[in-house]
């Protein structure tokens, strides 16, 4: 174990201050993250929207001892802190760097290294399953393969490993070596190369040789020879290398023919002047490519052809994907069927924690996939995680853990099977809980997880978790440092889901939330949201629950304001907003409103106006350009004017995400976004950095051929003038789905190609015109989504896409996701 003084070198850091013994097991960079203070050390990292130092107090209280910090004085750190052990560096994140590379010197174990535009996690996981039957492997969690991420997963690297595998990712130029320093791999894979991330370099060139860097010191890189940049520059810098190829019979490898059979592909092969036959359990072109890295690792290690079959034949797609939804009972399920090792394990864990007051904690888990530890010691850490994670139940499924039901000193239920439990399963024990299900695939958890889930009707909104995150950086990127952000969710967060996106929101720091009703906030303190929350339309019958709830009223007239202050209590404190109207000529309080408003403020002083804002009526819009500088100079002179009569400063806000975007110089202290976060550029002009947040998904239920001359669905406007196959989707107005869409208005997409609506669009679903395309009932219909996009199917009904997301009717499940 490594003391203070030794970290201190590592590091390169100034100790401030040493108290007590180094006891270091985990690292820690997100303070939210935190789950066993004891033995942490935690990184103060400054980023781009987060400051980790903001969070030392919390995490000393939390019982933290160890810390990694950037700046500090170190007399106050010392008395701040007196019992914690403090090391001072000039980056945080170097230092982890730094740690995690000095850790990995520490073994001297075969490391497999890999990077490329797209396969790295799924080679990664798919090699590691391969060779588990001869080596105890470690691997980089999930897809941790960025600057942060990589350090962690080399942190895992333990005395009894045999095989280490690290994915690798980068964005930009001067990121790699970095990496290399820290996973030092003696053995490559460069997956492939593609045109994703191309904004962070000059040239594709410039990005190989970039990626190249992770190779520098390998004793041997696999990869495919048919990507003819990769193969120049690996000749020219002479790696040894092991290609592989499906044109040049002189790569180590030859594919001389990989044929698609049913769900399976037959690969023929030629290795060392041997021609052999093997199968791939997977069809897809992004598979089979991904399978041909792991043969070629597989030959290279000379396990023989049977063997080589048997391992493949038990390979499976990796769910990339972790799923959110409603249940059965209340209940809430996180559906994470990725694979189930340690590392992944407390990820999930980190997110039910993140879960607050959703109810007990429940936690379904089958045997672990983890080679790289015994048994025992495996399930101690399992138990330990569970605790850390303050989890109050656990099902347990599987011979192996259930061997060690006596580690476990939590509330346990013991299965051998899946099947064992469903014949078991009583819905009545299930009640507004938070269930993680995580399973080891073989385990088959998704039988699991259609038990838990409420009746399907056939249309869902998926939303990415992971896409609402990016647009929310995108618009923080757009921000000064200093100024607040207050993210509207009103309208049931613009229809994507209040809760979730908020709890989102909560995690991610936002400064406010704002909702339109009183009810609204209501439903998200009941939910755990303990951020400051606006409520646009207070209504006087609904002060006290905003009171009770601390919830924050925009008052925008004298008539509201009195009705309000009439409310309120000497002794306690009160927050509001005041909305001014400089223009949009909505809500707000206009100058002649001034000198009656100032007055009663001064005889309430108990109450406090902690923000005053503004709307712009077409920040959208240049030709709107002036009448906004208009509304933004109006505002500011009204805006100084409130702070000078009422003796002290307020939060000034009037920009909307298209003002973001459009009058970056008008910040002021906060901006408000809307729409931006769910994936519109109003403004049109920054659409392209934003990702499409929700999908709406429905269902073909019949298909039918209909003869020329015939009419479909009501007052017989759907007229065929030839034959024609016609697909009932089971979506309708009643769904949100807009009647205006009725008689080729509207278009949906079915196995990738655009099916106009044929006919009115009924209440519950409408008919479209799948003619030559290849359509059964049970195909997967795409509403809207990445392809079909809210902007281009509102401008097709004259309306706007906030119309088309707050239509999507409350019966339409949400299912949210991340990557
Ligand atoms: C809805 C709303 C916003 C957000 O507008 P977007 O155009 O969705 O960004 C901002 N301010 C007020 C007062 C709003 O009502």
């Amino acid at each position: 174990m490594l003391t203070l003084e030794q970290l201190a070198k590592v590091i390169q850091g100034e100790v401030v201050q040493l108290v007590q013994p180094m006891s270091l097991v985990h690292l820690l960079t997100d303070s939210r993250k935190l789950s066993q203070p004891a033995g942490t050390l935690f990184f103060a990292i400054k980023g781009k929207y987060n400051d980790g130092h903001q969070y030392l107090q919390q995490l000393y209280s939390k019982g933290v001892r160890q810390f990694v910090l950037e700046h500090g004085e170190p007399n106050e750190l010392k008395q701040l802190y007196p019992e914690a052990n403090i090391l001072l560096v000039r980056n945080g994140l170097e230092a982890l760097q730094k740690l995690a590379a000095w850790h990995r010197e520490q073994f001297s174990l075969p490391v497999v290294g890999i990077t490329g535009s797209n396969g790295k996690t799924i080679v990664k996981e798919w090699l590691a399953q391969l060779l588990s039957p001869d080596e105890l492997v470690v691997k980089s969690p999930r897809s941790y393969n960025s600057q942060l991420g990589v350090p962690l997963s080399v942190w895992q690297l333990e005395a009894n490993h045999t095989l280490a595998i690290f994915e690798a990712g980068i964005s930009q130029v001067n990121e790699m070596q970095r990496l290399q320093q820290i996973i030092q791999p003696t053995i490559g894979i460069f997956t492939n190369i593609g045109s994703a991330h191309n904004e962070g370099f000059n040239s594709l060139q410039q990005k190989v040789e970039e990626k190249l860097k992770l190779f520098s010191g390998v004793e041997l890189l696999f990869y495919c020879s048919d990507y003819q940049e990769i193969h120049e520059a690996v000749q020219s810098q002479h790696i040894t290398s092991f290609t592989w190829s499906r044109q040049y019979p002189d790569a180590t490898l030859f594919i001389n023919a990989a044929t698609p059979a049913g769900h399976k592909t037959i690969v023929v092969y030629t290795y060392k002047g041997q021609k052999q036959r093997l199968s791939i359990p997977f069809a897809d072109d992004a598979s089979v490519e991904n399978a041909l890295h792991c043969l070629a690792f597989l030959l290279y290690r000379g396990l023989p052809l049977a063997e080589i079959q048997d391992r493949l034949d038990k390979l499976h797609p990796v769910a990339m994907r972790l799923e959110m939804k409603e249940a059965i009972n209340g209940c809430y399920l996180i559906d994470d069927t990725y694979n189930n090792d340690l590392a992944g394990l407390a990820i999930a864990l980190d997110l039910l924690a993140s879960q607050p007051q959703r109810g007990k904690r429940i936690v379904i888990l089958s045997d672990l996939l983890e080679s790289g530890l015994e048994e025992e010691k495996l399930y101690s850490k399992v138990a330990e995680l569970l605790q850390a994670h303050n989890v109050e139940r656990l099902i347990a499924i599987g011979p192996v853990i259930s061997k060690y039901k006596n580690l476990f000193g939590l509330p346990a239920e013991f299965y051998t099977s899946t099947s064992d439990f469903l014949q078991r399963f009583s819905s009545d024990k299930y009640k507004n809980e938070v269930i993680l299900v995580k399973g080891a695939r073989v385990f088959e958890f998704e039988k699991i997880v259609h038990a838990f889930q409420q009746k399907v009707h056939g249309t869902v909104l998926e939303v990415n978790l992971d896409a609402l995150v990016h647009n929310l950086n995108f618009y923080r990127s757009k921000l000064n440092p200093d100024t607040k952000l207050m993210v509207m969710v009103k309208a049931f967060a613009y229809g994507s889901g209040s809760f979730e996106v908020a709890n989102l929101l909560q995690f991610h720091r936002v400064d406010y939330l704002a909702v339109a009703y009183a009810d609204e906030g209501v439903m998200l303190r009941e939910h755990g949201i303990v951020l400051p929350i606006m409520v646009m339309n207070p209504s006087p019958d609904s002060f006290a629950k905003i009171k009770q709830y601390n919830l924050e009223p925009e008052i925008y007239s004298l008539e509201l304001l009195k009705a309000f202050l009439d409310s309120t209590e000497e002794s306690i404190n009160y927050k509001i907003h005041l909305k001014l109207d400089t223009g949009m000529h909505r809500l707000g309080f206009v100058e002649a409103d001034f000198d009656t408003l100032f007055t009663l403020l001064h005889h309430y002083p108990h109450v406090q106006v902690v923000s005053a804002f503004s709307h712009l009526a077409g920040a959208d819009e240049a030709i709107y350009n002036d009448f906004s500088n208009l509304q933004i100079a109006r505002f500011r002179s009204m805006a100084a004017e409130l702070e000078e009569r009422i003796g002290y400063k307020v939060i000034k806000h009037i920009l909307n995400s298209a003002g973001i975007v459009r009058f970056p110089t008008h910040q002021l202290d906060m901006a408000r976004l809307g729409i931006g976060l769910y994936g519109v550029e109003a403004t049109g002009a920054e659409q392209e950095a934003l990702r499409p947040v929700s999908i709406l998904k429905t269902t073909v239920s019949q298909v039918k051929e209909i003869a020329a001359g015939d009419t479909v669905g009501y007052s017989r406007k759907g007229r065929a003038d030839t034959d024609k196959t016609i697909a009932t989707i089971a979506i309708g107005y009643a769904d949100g789905y807009d009647r205006r869409f009725s008689n080729g208005v509207g278009e949906v997409i079915i196995k990738g190609q655009r099916c106009p609506i044929i006919g009115n669009v009924c209440m519950d679903m409408c008919m479209v015109d799948v003619t030559g395309a290849d359509v059964q009932a049970g195909d997967e219909v795409v509403v809207f989504g990445p392809q079909l996009t809210l902007t281009e199917l509102a401008q097709r009904i004259g309306t706007i896409p906030y119309e088309l997301l707050t239509n999507v009717s409350t019966r339409v499940k949400r299912v949210f996701y991340a990557e």
